[in-house]
Parts: C-alpha cells; sequence; structure tokens
C-alpha cells in the first residue's frame, strides 16, 4: 500500500470542481441571467425553491466524499492490481483512446439503467432512491444528490474502469468530465435539443433533459443515463415521451 491521503483529497478536489463548475455555471446561465429568455425551453413551468437547491448540493457534497472514498481505493491504494494506465497520454493509440471512452459509456450507460432499476425495487426505493427523487422538479444541484448508499453503487463505474479494460487515467478523468456535464444535462430543467429529437432516426436514442425530467416528476419509466437504448429494448420508456418532447415549453 503505497496510497497516501493526498490521492484521496486530490479526487475529493477534482469531482467537487467539476461538480461546481456545470452545477453553478449551468445555474447562473439558466436559472438567474437569461430566465426570462429561456420560457420557450424550460421543461416544468414552475422553479425549485432554495431549500431544494440547498438539500440537494448538501447530498451532493457527501456524495462526491464517497466517489472520492472509492477512486481513493481504486487508484491508490490497489494501485499495483488496477488496469489504468499512468503517465503521458501521447504513450497509448488515439484508436485506444477512442475505444476506451466507447467503452465506459456503453459500460456507464448499461450500470446505470440496471442499478437504477434496482433502485426503483419497492424494497430500496423509500429507504435509498427517495432522496434523489425528493426533487420531483430537478435542478443542475439535483446531479449529485443521492443517498450515500447510492452514492456507492453509483461509484461501481469507478472499480468497473479500473478492472476491466485498460483505460488511460486522464482519459479516464476526461470521460469523468464527460459525464458530469451529461448529468447536469439531464437534471437542468431545461431542453437544449430540437422538439423532433424524438422522432429523429438518431435522436430517438439519446436520452434527453425532457426523459430525465418525466422520470422525475413521474418516478416511473426512463430509467437511462446517455442513451434510450435499455428502455427502449425493456418497454421501459413512457409512452407519453414523445408528446413531452414535442410539447416542452408550450404546457404546464
Ligand atoms: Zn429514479
Ligand atoms: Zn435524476
Amino acid at each position: 500500500m503505497d496510497a497516501d491521503v493526498s490521492v484521496w483529497w486530490e479526487a475529493v478536489k477534482n469531482i467537487s470542481l467539476r461538480y461546481l463548475l456545470f452545477a453553478a455555471g449551468t445555474f447562473t446561465v439558466f436559472y438567474i441571467l437569461l430566465r426570462r429568455w429561456l420560457g420557450r425551453r424550460r421543461i416544468q413551468r414552475s422553479f425549485p425553491g432554495w431549500s431544494d437547491y440547498g438539500r440537494d448540493l448538501l447530498f451532493s457534497m457527501l456524495s462526491i466524499a464517497i466517489f472520492s472514498s472509492l477512486a481513493y481505493l481504486c487508484v491508490g491504494v490497489l494501485r499495483p492490481w488496477n488496469h489504468f494506465i499512468y503517465g503521458s497520454m501521447g504513450q497509448v493509440s488515439l484508436a485506444w483512446h477512442l475505444f476506451s471512452f466507447v467503452w465506459l459509456f456503453l459500460l456507464h450507460d448499461a450500470y446505470f439503467y440496471w442499478i437504477h432499476r434496482f433502485m426503483h425495487h419497492p424494497a430500496m426505493f423509500r429507504r435509498v432512491h427517495l432522496v434523489h427523487h425528493r426533487s420531483t422538479n430537478p435542478s443542475p444541484w439535483t446531479a449529485y444528490a443521492f443517498h450515500p448508499l447510492e452514492a456507492l453503487l453509483e461509484a461501481g463505474i469507478i472499480p468497473l474502469a479500473a478492472f476491466t479494460v485498460p483505460v488511460h487515467l486522464r482519459l479516464f478523468s476526461l470521460f469523468m468530465l464527460f459525464q458530469i456535464a451529461y448529468n447536469v444535462y439531464g437534471h437542468l430543467g431545461y431542453e437544449l435539443l430540437p422538439h423532433r429529437t424524438a422522432n429523429h432516426w438518431l435522436g430517438r436514442w439519446i436520452n434527453t433533459s425532457v426523459a430525465h425530467n418525466q422520470h422525475h416528476k413521474y418516478f416511473k419509466g426512463n430509467y437511462g443515463l446517455y442513451t434510450l437504448i435499455w428502455d427502449r429494448l425493456f418497454g421501459t420508456l413512457r409512452r407519453d415521451y414523445n408528446q413531452a418532447m414535442e410539447s416542452y415549453g408550450r404546457q404546464q
């Protein structure tokens, strides 16, 4: 064991910085500066209260401590056994970087869908997942607002990345940047994609902010993360999803 606590602290700083950058940045732009001009992109007309933002921020900070602990374990303590590639990015071919990014994308997408379905099992929902669902009208601060047990399960992507195929550690950090950006988009409360997305040959596979917003509002259906592949395959996409996508910003 050659890991010291600085690995944990480094992880806390990096993960907090990424979360605060995207959550605070989008909150400032969408909820304060341009709020009056973005009505046509708003998914639910009402807005959460400051107590909702505060609660989500607090739970997110707790989740970050848990994510960092698992990162410390996988990257620091278990360093001799993990498959992360350390050193310069240039040592690895571009093709491998691309492959490992796509691998992480598909792996995380599948992993999230199934743990999310598990979280909706009656035995888990009230005790654990309800913390995330207290925001029926999510905001960027909701992105990491999990019960500690759910945060631990969500962090499972770290050991999955560390012990499956070799991935450059910096590329993994880049992937984590993409992950939080997409997560904040999913909880944004505003849709950035066009109304026709749900009917487009490619767009129909993309998990939109409207899809995840419906999940928070109704608690049922639309369990995906980046794609709707698993929801479409297993019949869990809400029947009113297409209509919600076509009409966001024009109703409620
Ligand atoms: Zn859920
Ligand atoms: Zn959510």
